[in-house]
């Protein structure tokens, strides 16, 4: 079974790398959207792979960082394209069972990434593993 919850969080950025007259290079900003998709087993007696308050937990502090900011000051997103943004939320989000995560960062315009599972996995297997499913169970959505 797969979850997913989805945040906006609004953001100025410029994209640094673009030619000359890109209009992607002058200072503006977006109502972005972040959804966090998570897989799992359906915990029996809960009957829920994940409390999505949990989902929300984990996502606080990055969404503290990105909202109402301007990116390129954000430390790891000195070039922030949703490329990046993608991964380096991918790569900070402690979040047991994480799959993909989708940034939109215009209605029409989006990035989707699967990312490196090692190296999430690693980090999410130290921050979660006082998970449990009581824990899990005893947070609301
Ligand atoms: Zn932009």
């Amino acid at each position: 079974m797969e979850l997913f919850k989805r945040f906006t969080f609004e953001a100025a950025h410029r994209l640094p790398r673009v030619p000359d007259g890109h209009k992607c290079g002058r200072l503006h900003g977006h109502s972005f959207a972040v959804t966090v998709h998570v897989r799992g087993e359906v915990d029996a007696r809960d009957g829920w792979v994940m409390d999505f308050a949990t989902i929300t937990s984990a996502f606080a502090p990055l969404h503290a960082q990105l909202d109402h900011r301007y990116l390129n000051e954000v430390e790891g997103l000195e070039n922030p394209t949703s490329e990046n943004l993608v991964r380096w939320i991918w790569d900070r989000l402690a979040l047991p069972g994480l799959f993909q995560i989708v940034v939109e960062e215009t209605c029409t315009s989006g990035c989707i990434y699967r990312g490196a599972p090692a190296q999430a996995a690693a980090l999410r297997q130290v921050d979660g593993a006082a998970m449990t499913p009581t824990t899990r169970s005893s947070q609301r959505r």
